[in-house]
Parts: C-alpha cells; structure tokens; sequence
C-alpha cells in the first residue's frame, strides 16, 4: 500500500491546524442514491425528535426526561423515582444495544441518527449550501475581504442559524419540563417565568455555538462515544472501508487518463481525484484506513461511486466492508463477540419485560412511625400507628381508595381523611393510619400482617407491614 500523503493522520485532527487554531472544514455538498436515504431517514427522526415532546400516549408525554422532578417517560410509559432500577435497565438496554450495533456496523449510527449529525448536515449544513453556495463559492467567501456581499450572507445565516437553534432549544426543553408546561409558559409570557426563560436563553447560545461554529468537533473531540470506537471496532466491523487492494493494486494510486490500461499498468483503481475528501463533513481521507473521525455518513461512498461510474471501473471501491473482507474476502459471521452481546441483550430485555409485567400501576408504602411502640386499648385491643404513602403511576385519577387488612379481624382507620380517598392523577397520597386487633389475635411481639389496598372495591395492590404487641411469657 502507497505510503499516506500525510503520514501524522493519526496523530492530527483535521479540523486543528499545526498553530493549534481552528481549521474550518468546507465539505462539498453531497450527492448520491445513499445520500437520497440519509434525507429520508432524517426527515423521519427530524420530524420524531420535534414532535415526541408533544405526542401523548394515555396521557403520557411519548417522552419525558424532567430530571429536576425525576420523571421520565419513555415510549409513553412513566417511570417514577420508584421504578429508577427499571430506568437503569432500560438504559444498559440502550448502551448495549448500541454497543451491539456498533461492534457489528461500526459508527453508522452517528452518521444516521445521531441529532448532532442529522441537524448538522441536513438542517444547518444545507442552509448554508442555500446561502453561500458549495465548497469552492464558501472557501472563497471565507477568504474574501468584509464586503457588502460578505456581510449580508454572513448577518442573514447567523440570523437564521440563531432562530433554528432557539427553537432546538425550545424542543429540548420541552423534553425536560414537558410539552405542556413550555405551551402554558409561552401563552402566559416568557417573562412570567425567567426559570425557565434563563435556561432556554443558555440552551439556544449553547446549540448556536455548536452548530455554527464547533461543528464536526462534537464527533471527533467531545462526544464519548466516539472516543469507544477504538475498543469496539475489529476487523471484523463492518465499517466505511477503502477497499486498498483494489484502490492501490502494485503500483498505487494514479490520476486517470484516458484509454489507458490501469490493469496492465499495475496501477489502482483510485484516480486521486480527491473527491471523498472533499466531501467528507469531518475532513478526513478515508484510503488512510478507519479512523476515529469516521462517523459513516457514506458522503464518501457516493462520492466515489459517481467517479468510478465516470471512468467505467465497478462502483464499490469506497463501501461498507470489515477489514477481513477486504484482506481476507472472508464474508461477515456473527462472531462470539457478538452473539455474546445478543445474548446478554436477550437476557436484560428478558428481565426488562418480567419487571414491568410485574410493575403496578399504584405502589403503597406502609411504615411504622419512628420511635412508636404499640398503644393498649379497652378491651384487650391493640393498637400501632403507620404513615402511608400512595403513588398514582398513571394519568388517570384513582379514587374511592380503602385499605383492609388480609385474613384477620381488626380495623384500619385514617387520620385527617375519609376511611376512602382518591389520588390525583400522576400524585402522591400521604398520611397517618391506625391499625387495631385483638390482643389474643396476636402471636407474639412481632407479627406480619398484609394489608390490601382497593380501589371501587377492586384490589389494586397490597403491601406488608409489622405489627408490635405485648410480649407473650407462656
Ligand atoms: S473518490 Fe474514489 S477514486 Fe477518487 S480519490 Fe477517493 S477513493 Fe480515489
Ligand atoms: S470518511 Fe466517508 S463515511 Fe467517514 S465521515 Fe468522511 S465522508 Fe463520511
């Protein structure tokens, strides 16, 4: 294989130059039937990730990440403070799974459904296509002096960048105080709620500054997820790959001419047109092998294939591949690696699914008051004070609540409420109980008792508590 033009690519980074001063990349705009899909994948997740704040499922917010009060809502589904270990799960779901996807297709997912990626090319980079035109007419408006013409793109992008990321910002808020709350503060007045306004003001600066300025630098410096590909990837990932056998061949790389016989020559297929440098969005040459910049857009791959079209050579000399493909022709298998990850997936969605058919919709908590030992009443009764708490999990109101004990005479009375109550939807219930029984029920100083709880006399849930009386000596 030809030695790399430039040898310190695995020491650099594109997008810094020696000076340690930024180097802005001006990636040609893309074009191709891979391209054509990424549209159609990113109109999809664009229009999910403005629209998933404000779509309701039972009531539910579709999704929810409100970290201040710890309530999340996932695919409609409300998890509680109470449910975090299902929260957990879900989430080692999701690392695994991506985990999982990633040892076998590499970073396709940033390239295709990374927010970062989908609204830097497909939302920001465009505008600027529209604006200042492709590569060549933008590294020539960034080269020209502060003229009328400079000025008045340069004033009309920031200003539209500025307003696309105050509205980011607005969705992103919408995920953490929920979709309802930011329609209520907006029709009652931004300044009616500087909390929420303060923060949406440094949400919109943060998104403009990274999408108007730090850019591709989020892939390739800031994001962790970037930072695994080292230890995810093998030889046997696929990934973006330059096929260099075919590319270099005996001779290497050479630039095209016509009617030659590249084959007899001993010269690669690649024509060092540059062209899937060009177009790379983090400024990388791909023919120098996998690297962490990668984050498998595919511009590359499209690029490469309209060149090979032109000069009558197969497409394919850019493709999806792993390096054993390449090296070896070995086809892709499902190594132990991966089936080790499907497995452990298998398992933790297994577990996933028995929890939450476990999982109620009401949880009650009954304790016994701290420091509170047991009362004696008329009549040989006994008596214990609890405070209950009830959470309603679901949007709906839970109402004609009681609580009965389960297999033994006694009674339950509430302090401060109706012996029967209700729960708002989404609320918590609190409060003091008593429980009385006969001492001769009792079977010691400690004895278990389950208490049920019902809701318009259907049993909703039930809950265990200890009941203290006398010590027995016979
Ligand atoms: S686009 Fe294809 S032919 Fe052109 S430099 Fe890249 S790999 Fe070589
Ligand atoms: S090398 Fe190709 S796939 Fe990777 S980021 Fe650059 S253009 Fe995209």
């Amino acid at each position: 294989m030809e030695t790399p033009e430039n040898e310190n690519f695995r020491d650099s980074i594109a997008t810094i130059n020696e000076d340690g001063k930024r180097n802005f990349i001006f990636p040609k705009k893309p074009s191709g039937p891979l391209y054509e899909k990424r549209k159609l994948v990113s109109y999809f997740l664009l229009a999910f990730l403005l629209a998933a704040p404000f779509i309701k499922i039972n009531g539910n917010q579709f999704l929810l990440f409100n970290i201040l009060e710890r309530r999340f809502n996932i695919f409609g589904f409300p998890f509680w403070p109470q449910d975090f270990y299902l929260f957990v799960i879900s989430m080692l779901i999701g690392v695994i799974f991506i985990t999982l996807f990633t040892v076998g297709f590499g970073r396709i997912f940033c390239g295709w459904m990374c927010p970062q990626t989908i609204f830097l090319e497909m939302v920001f980079r465009r505008i600027e296509y529209w604006i200042d035109g492709d590569r060549n007419k933008q590294m020539r408006l960034d080269r020209q002096k502060w003229d009328a013409e400079k000025i008045k793109k340069r004033l009309f992008k920031w200003f539209i960048f500025l307003v696309i990321s105050f509205i980011i910002a607005n969705v992103f808020l919408a995920y953490l105080i929920s979709g309802d709350k930011l329609l209520k503060y907006i029709t009652e007045g931004p300044f009616q709620h500087t909390e929420t306004l303060i923060p949406l003001v440094i949400f919109t600066s943060v998104f403009y500054f990274v999408f108007a300025w730090f850019r591709e630098q989020v892939c390739i410096i800031a994001c962790p997820y970037g930072r695994l590909q080292g230890v995810l990837l093998d030889n046997k990932s696929i990934v973006v790959a330059y096929d260099y056998k075919r590319g270099e061949a005996e001779n290497g790389r050479k630039k095209f001419r016509k009617n030659e016989d590249r084959e007899a020559l001993g010269n690669g297929d690649c024509i060092d047109c540059m062209q899937c440098v060009n177009v790379c969005p983090t400024g990388i040459d791909i023919r120098n092998g996998t690297q962490l910049e990668c984050v498998n857009c595919t511009a590359c791959i499209d690029e490469c294939d309209t060149i090979m079209e032109k000069i009558n050579l197969p497409k394919g000399l850019i493709r999806f591949a792993s390096e054993d493909e390449i090296e070896r022709k070995e086809p892709f298998k499902l190594t132990a690696r991966l089936k080790g990850y499907i497995a452990v997936l298998a398992i933790l969605i297994g577990v996933l699914a028995g929890m939450l058919s476990l999982r109620n919709d009401v949880e009650a908590r009954i304790l016994r008051l701290p420091g509170q030992l047991f009362e004696h009443k008329d009549n040989g009764i006994i008596s214990n004070v609890y405070t209950f708490k009830l959470v309603n999990k679901t949007s709906e109101e839970i109402d004609d609540l009681s609580f009965k004990l389960r297999g033994r005479d006694g009674t339950i009375t509430i302090v401060s409420t109706s012996e029967t109550f209700i729960v708002e939807p989404q609320g918590v219930a609190k409060g003091t109980l008593f429980i009385e029984l006969k001492q001769s029920d009792l079977s010691g100083d400690k004895n278990e008792l389950m208490i049920d709880v019902y809701s318009n006399g259907e049993l909703i849930e039930n809950t265990s508590v200890t009941f203290l009386g006398p010590r027995s000596f016979n």
